[in-house]
């Protein structure tokens, strides 16, 4: 679906968009999208765009007194830099993806939170800092965050996370690259659903969905397997002691051309380049956070940025690789299927 952009103005107001697509859509087209409902309304106008993020690196990198790093791993289709950020000097490396899905809004500013609390003066950040070297990605499609759609724009018009096989565009070719090259044992993607599901069992809107397997678990090694449901049990946990985000399992899929997943199984590569013989990534999960429209920017970054630092600091402090999952089969679904990964 082309989902199309029309913006309107009201008199004293910022400008505010609606996203309108085709009568027709066909919602049982998922988990691969379209994500954004035709009804849905969307304040652009509160949200990070590719300007915003090319400014807060810039004041993140300039106030960080040398803790943080910013550099383009490429260009995008129309030529924008990918701009991605490094923090930290520990032996762990840790890749913190956001906004493969152009119109997936606020985990940009999440991840830009993320930022700036790593590099605060305290205790908790110092730890992440001197354990992990956190590698930080706030706008994967920055072609795709400008037109408000999920795909990329140029040359083709694909979605990023279906293009760690074939390769058709820069976006991938770069960040694969940056992938080999930093060699993250731990990956974290953060996406949006479309939806508004309820948590099966229960008349909660569901707010947070855990994807600790975007394959299914017999393409892993037991050791990935474990660590992705420590990594989502760690996430659910700190969300349960937030409060009320109505945590659900994500749909059991098997998707082998997401990024995350090519991180797992290895076995591809950009043309021209050598397959990676074996991976060193051993844990790769993904969340989705209930939509736009639907709750403030704030909370909606709280969803993304407190499961995030939690992980992130269960990774410092060594807790993450005795971490009980047993709760992890009991985890309920949803009663729709989002739009998602
Ligand atoms: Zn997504």
């Amino acid at each position: 679906m082309r989902a199309t952009l029309t913006a309107f103005a009201t008199a004293g107001l910022l400008a505010a968009a609606v996203i309108s697509g085709p009568a027709t859509a066909n919602p049982a087209h998922l988990p691969g999208g379209p994500c954004l409902q035709p009804d849905q309304n969307v304040s652009l106008s509160s949200v990070a765009n590719y300007a915003d993020v090319v400014q807060a690196l810039d004041r993140i990198e300039h106030n960080s007194h040398g803790m943080v790093t910013v550099a383009s791993a490429g260009r995008s289709g129309e030529g924008r830099e990918l701009l991605y950020a490094t923090v930290g000097s520990g032996p762990t490396t840790f890749w913190l993806q956001a906004r493969i899905h152009g119109n997936e809004l606020h985990s940009t500013e999440a991840t830009l939170q993320v930022l700036d609390h790593l590099t605060s003066g305290s205790p908790a950040a110092r730890l992440i800092r001197d354990n992990l070297t956190v590698v930080v990605i706030p706008m994967y499609n920055p072609d795709g965050a400008e037109a408000n759609i999920r795909q990329s724009t140029t040359p083709n018009r694909i979605d990023l996370n279906r293009d760690w096989e074939n390769f058709a565009q820069p976006e991938s070719v770069a960040f694969w690259r940056l992938w080999r090259d930093v060699a993250p044992r731990l990956a974290l993607d953060l996406h949006h659903m479309g939806q508004a599901p309820v948590v099966n069992g229960t008349n909660d809107l569901n707010q947070f969905q855990i994807g600790a397997r975007s394959i299914d678990p017999a393409r892993m090694t037991a050791q990935q397997w474990l660590t992705n449901r420590q990594m989502a049990m760690i996430s659910v946990d700190a969300l349960d002691q937030y409060g009320l985000a109505n945590v659900a399992h994500y749909p059991i899929i098997d998707i082998t051309n997401a990024a995350l997943s090519r991180m797992l199984m290895g076995g591809t590569a950009p043309a021209g380049e050598q397959p990676v013989a074996q991976t060193p990534t051993t844990g790769a999960i993904f969340y989705e956070v209930r939509s736009v429209g639907q709750k403030s920017n704030g909370q909606l970054e709280n969803l993304f940025r407190i499961p995030t630092m939690a992980v992130l600091t269960a990774v410092a402090n060594g807790s993450l690789t005795s971490y009980d999952v047993s709760a992890y089969p009991g985890l309920p679904f949803a009663t729709q299927g989002p739009c998602g990964v």
